[in-house]
């Protein structure tokens, strides 16, 4: 029987659980609900747009003909707006019902909001979208001092694209260090010193209370009574997942839409995947929304699997990040911070002539979280494990060293 799949949101999410229904169903029909009207493009990529290293045409994650191959049919620039789970239907902004028997909610997220005066201003920014990417760099000829709120992933990757455009940049932190999603407050502390000496100055247990400004902002008011000037901030304050459509007593909603193992929601037929979804996290072995690419990439895919008639389980998300902040590589996976409870078990190793940390955390014999900053030899082995939960029972320490021999380890 032909199915009708519906498809709301055209990040990586939405688009590769198109590739998993076509691999499995050709002839089915697929809409596409996209509000946003961009060719599907990289989102983790438009920093680099902000630093001035790619184009826009850099950005797209699919050839311009994709759709038409897949054969979907999108409705582009149409936000949906409710969910009628009864009459299997979406409506949309503009008015419009979309029918389906299964239908994917791949949303994303939206940036977090901040509770600030003086929001309204020109030149306060967020960085979720390639549009917002655009209006950043529009007003780069008027900006000299930039603030960058939140210390993040994408707060560095801001930071690191203003600094490079020649802008006088201040990142105000709430955490005691930066990265505090990713890292410990050890590895924190590490990269704060090397920050101070990057030229981007960083200020830690402090927001903004109130931007001012004469229609565009010219100052921030912040926690501790003091003033900054500044003509350009980019909020960066990590991100929720985008449900403001999804029918509560119909779908479980925790922070984000609650899956299965086949990315099915509470309601029979209808899916979720990527930033907007929560499901089984590997290390801690629970539920949690892990927004990565990748994490988004795989849950789409399997999603459209199984909307196609394939029974095909997810093995649950993983957090794990490799990043480059400013001259420190660093390598975070699974549980970073774990709460003080017999169950972990914690080592770690520091050089501080080299600059170097790993740790590792364990629940039992079983390594579920790791840190290394600029020492990341060998991290895929260690998130391998992580991933497969395999137990050591002896000798965990030597896995703190960079050259360990995991095949002698495991004997
Ligand atoms: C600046 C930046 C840097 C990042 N860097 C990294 C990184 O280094 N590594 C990493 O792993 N991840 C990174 N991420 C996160 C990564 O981009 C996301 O995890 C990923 O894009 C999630 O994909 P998604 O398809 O679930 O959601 P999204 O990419 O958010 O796509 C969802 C789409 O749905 C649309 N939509 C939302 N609501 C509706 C509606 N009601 N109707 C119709 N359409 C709707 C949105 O407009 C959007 O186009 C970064 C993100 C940003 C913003």
């Amino acid at each position: 029987m032909a199915l009708k799949h519906l498809i709301i949101g055209n990040g990586v999410a939405g688009i590769t659980a198109i590739e998993g229904i076509r691999q499995l169903d050709p002839e089915s029909s697929i809409a596409l609900i996209a509000g946003e009207t961009r060719h599907p493009y990289c989102r983790p990529m438009i920093s680099h747009l902000l630093d001035g290293s790619v184009s826009p045409g850099q950005l797209l994650m699919r050839p311009r003909d994709f759709y038409d191959r897949m054969r979907v049919e999108v409705a582009s620039g149409e936000w949906a707006k409710a969910i009628d789970v009864d009459n299997e239907t979406v409506l949309t902004d503009k008015g419009n019902a979309f029918g389906f028997d299964r239908l994917l909610i791949a949303s994303g997220a939206d940036p977090r909001p901040i509770k600030a005066d003086g929001l309204e201003l020109a030149n306060i920014f967020s960085m979720r979208t390639q549009e917002h990417v655009e209006a950043i760099v529009s007003a780069l000829p008027e900006a000299s001092r930039a603030l960058v709120l939140g210390g993040g992933l994408v707060g560095f990757k801001a930071a690191y694209g203003l600094l490079r455009r020649g802008l006088h940049v201040t990142m105000l932190i709430r955490s005691r260090y930066p990265l505090s999603m990713q890292v410990d407050a050890f590895a924190g502390e590490m990269l704060l010193d090397e920050l101070a000496g990057e030229g981007l100055e960083v200020r830690v247990d402090i927001e903004v209370t109130a931007f001012e400004g004469n229609g565009r902002v010219s100052e921030a008011h912040l926690s501790d009574g003091t003033s900054i000037p500044c003509d350009l901030a980019i909020i960066g304050k990590g991100v929720l997942p985008a449900t403001s459509f999804v029918p509560l007593d119909r779908i479980t909603v925790d922070l984000g839409i609650v899956v299965n193992e086949h990315m099915e929601t509470s309601a029979s037929g209808i899916y979720a995947a990527g930033d907007v979804a929560e499901s089984i996290d590997r290390a801690r072995k629970q539920r949690w929304v892990n927004a990565l690419w990748p994490v988004a990439v795989e849950q789409g895919r399997i999603a459209g699997m199984n909307m196609a008639g394939r029974r095909v389980s997810y093995k649950g998300s993983l957090s794990r990040n490799v990043m480059r902040v400013f001259d420190t590589d660093i390598l975070t996976a699974g549980i970073v911070n774990p709460p003080k409870e017999d169950e972990y078990h914690v080592i770690s190793h520091c050089d501080r002539r080299r600059g170097t940390y790993r740790k590792l955390v364990f629940r039992d014999d079983v390594l579920v979280g790791v840190v290394m900053v600029n020492s990341v030899e060998q991290g895929g082995v260690l998130v391998a494990l992580i991933n497969d939960g395999t137990p050591i029972s002896r000798e965990k320490e030597l896995l703190l060293h960079p050259s360990f021999n995991y095949a002698k380890l495991a004997r």
